[in-house]
C-alpha cells in the first residue's frame, strides 16, 4: 500500500462512520481476524506498524516474500476456518498435505507414528509458506469494503473516551521519514494483534509472566534426495526439538499427484548463541540434519535462506480490559515445538468474531465488559491445555536424566502400540477437540 493512499485513509478516517473494531497489528493473526469480522458483515480498521508490499492478485504468481521466511503447519480446524469465510481455495494451491507424523528420539529405542488411514481422516493438517499465506491474507483485506487498512501506523497511545468507544493514537512513516503528528482512530473495540511484544498490552498495564528457553529456531528450506510422502517428521535430540515437514513443489500445488516432493521446511533447534553456524554454512547445516535424522528423510542435498527466532514463551497475565481484547502472539507466545501457536490464536479469533456478531445482530455493544469476559472464560480451556502440552513436550523431551529418558521412551512406544491414545492426541494436534 503506497504511504498517500495511507495518508487518505488516515485523514479521511475522522469524518466517516467509525468502524465497529479497530485492529492493532496486521500480521497473520490480525489480518485473519479483520477477514473473520468481514465474513460476519462486520467493519474493521487494521493498524500496522510495517510496510506492506505494492503486490495485486496478477503480480508475482510465485512467491512473494514478506512477512518472514518461516513456514507453518495448518492444522485441520485453522483450514475448516480458512474454507468457512471462503479463503481456503487461494490459500490451497500452495498448502501441502500432512498424511503421517513420525516421533523419535535421537540415539534411543522408542518411536511412534500417526497415519491419516488408520486415525481415518483427511489429513492431520496442511504446511505452508507464511510468505503464501501472508500474501493471500493481504490480498483479501485490501479487496474487502470492509476492512481499511493503514500500514506504516504506529499505536502509541490507548484510550477510552467514555461514549462506548475506544481510542488510538497512532504516529504514520512514510518512506523512512517519521511523520510525528499523533492521528486519532477510533472504534467500539479495540483488538490488540501486535504480537510477542505488544505495544497495546503495554499501554494498558497489563503485565506478562514470560520464559526463556534459551533456545532459538532456525527454519528454512531445504531439498533431500528422497521424496517427503507427505511425512512430518519429529525427532528430539539433546539440543532440542526438531522438525521436517513436507512443503509443495517450487510452483506450488502440493497436493497434486505430480508432485516431486523433495522441497521440506526445517525447524532446527539449537541452544541460544550457537546460531551463527547454521545460518551461515550451508554445509554445516546439511550435515548437521543429516546426523539428527539419519535417513528418515533420505539425503539433504540443499538448504536455502534461513531466519533465526529466539524462542520465549510470553503470556498475557489478562486478554480482556475495558472494550480492549488481547489476541494472537500479544496474548500467548509459545515454543513452536508441536506447531500449535498460530492455529490456537485462530480459534481464539474464531470464537471471537462470532460472539462479537450474534452481539451486534442482537443490537448490542460489542465492547461490553461481561460479552468480552466471557470470550476470555471461554477460551480459556483450550488455551491452558496447548501451552502445559508445548512446555510438557520442550522440558520432557530435553531432559537429560537416563531414567528420564528410558520412561519417555517407553511412553512413545505405548503411545504407539495402545488403543484409543492415538485417535485422542490427533485429535488435539488437530485442533479438533478443545
Ligand atoms: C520458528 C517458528 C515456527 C512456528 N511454526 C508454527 C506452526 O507450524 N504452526 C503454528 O500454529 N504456529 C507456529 N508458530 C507460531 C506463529 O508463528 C505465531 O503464533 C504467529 O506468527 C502469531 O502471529 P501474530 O499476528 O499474533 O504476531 P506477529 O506475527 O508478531 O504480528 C504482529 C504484528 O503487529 C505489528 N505491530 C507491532 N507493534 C505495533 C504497533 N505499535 N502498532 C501497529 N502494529 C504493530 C507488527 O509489525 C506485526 O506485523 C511458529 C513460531 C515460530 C517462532
Amino acid at each position: 500500500m503506497e504511504s498517500v493512499n495511507n495518508k487518505t485513509a488516515a485523514q479521511n478516517h475522522d469524518q466517516t462512520a467509525i468502524p465497529q473494531v479497530l485492529i492493532v497489528g496486521g500480521g497473520h493473526v490480525g489480518l485473519s481476524f479483520a477477514l473473520l469480522l468481514a465474513h460476519h458483515g462486520m467493519t474493521s480498521t487494521l493498524l500496522e506498524k510495517g510496510r506492506y508490499p505494492d503486490i495485486s492478485p496478477d503480480a508475482d504468481p510465485k512467491r512473494s516474500h514478506y512477512l518472514d521466511s518461516r513456514n507453518t503447519a495448518l492444522s485441520r480446524r485453522t483450514v475448516q476456518i480458512y474454507q468457512e469465510i471462503g479463503l481456503w481455495s487461494a490459500l490451497q494451491s500452495h498448502a501441502c498435505r500432512i498424511d503421517s507424523v513420525q516421533i523419535s528420539e535421537q540415539g534411543s529405542f522408542g518411536a511412534a507414528t500417526l497415519n491419516k488411514d488408520e486415525e481415518q481422516v483427511e489429513s492431520f493438517g496442511q504446511v505452508m509458506e507464511n510468505a503464501w499465506l501472508g500474501r493471500e491474507l493481504l490480498l483479501a483485506a485490501k479487496a474487502s469494503p470492509l476492512i481499511t487498512l493503514i500500514d506504516g501506523a504506529s499505536v502509541q497511545e490507548v484510550s477510552e473516551t467514555g461514549d462506548q468507544q475506544v481510542s488510538v493514537g497512532y504516529t504514520l512513516s512514510d518512506n523512512g521519514a517519521d511523520d510525528t503528528a499523533m492521528h486519532t482512530a477510533k472504534a467500539r473495540l479495540l483488538v490488540a494483534c501486535d504480537g510477542r511484544d505488544s505495544s497495546v498490552r503495554q499501554l494498558l498495564g497489563i503485565s506478562t509472566v514470560t520464559y526463556d528457553y534459551q533456545q532459538t529456531a532456525i527454519v528454512g528450506v531445504v531439498e533431500t534426495d528422497k521424496g517427503h510422502e507427505h511425512a512430518a517428521i519429529e525427532r528430539f535430540s539433546p539440543a532440542g526439538p526438531l522438525a521436517v515437514l513436507p512443503l509443495t513443489d517450487a510452483d506450488g500445488d502440493g497436493n497434486d499427484a505430480q508432485q516431486q516432493g523433495h522441497r521440506r521446511s526445517v525447524v532446527w533447534i539449537c541452544p541460544k548463541g550457537e546460531e551463527e553456524q547454521y545460518l551461515n554454512d550451508d554445509a554445516h547445516f546439511l550435515q548437521t540434519l543429516q546426523q539428527a535424522f539419519g535417513q528418515r528423510a533420505g539425503t539433504f542435498i540443499a538448504a536455502g535462506r534461513r531466519g533465526a527466532y529466539p524462542l520465549t514463551r510470553v503470556l498475557a497475565q489478562r486478554q480482556v480490559q475495558g472494550r480492549c481484547v488481547i489476541m494472537g502472539n500479544a496474548a500467548h507466545t509459545l515454543h513452536p515445538v508441536a506447531g500449535q501457536g498460530f492455529n490456537l490464536c485462530m480459534r481464539d479469533a474464531h470464537v471471537l468474531a462470532k460472539m462479537l456478531k450474534h452481539q451486534a445482530t442482537h443490537g448490542g455493544d460489542i465492547g461490553n465488559a461481561n460479552l468480552l469476559k466471557r470470550y476470555e472464560t471461554a477460551r480459556q480451556r483450550d488455551q491452558k491445555r496447548v501451552i502445559r502440552f508445548c512446555d510438557a513436550v520442550v522440558h520432557g523431551f530435553t531432559h537429560p536424566n537416563p531414567l528420564v529418558k528410558f520412561a519417555r521412551n517407553g511412553a512413545l512406544v505405548a503411545f504407539d502400540k495402545l488403543p484409543n491414545i492415538k485417535p485422542l492426541v490427533a485429535n488435539y494436534a488437530m485442533g479438533l477437540k478443545a
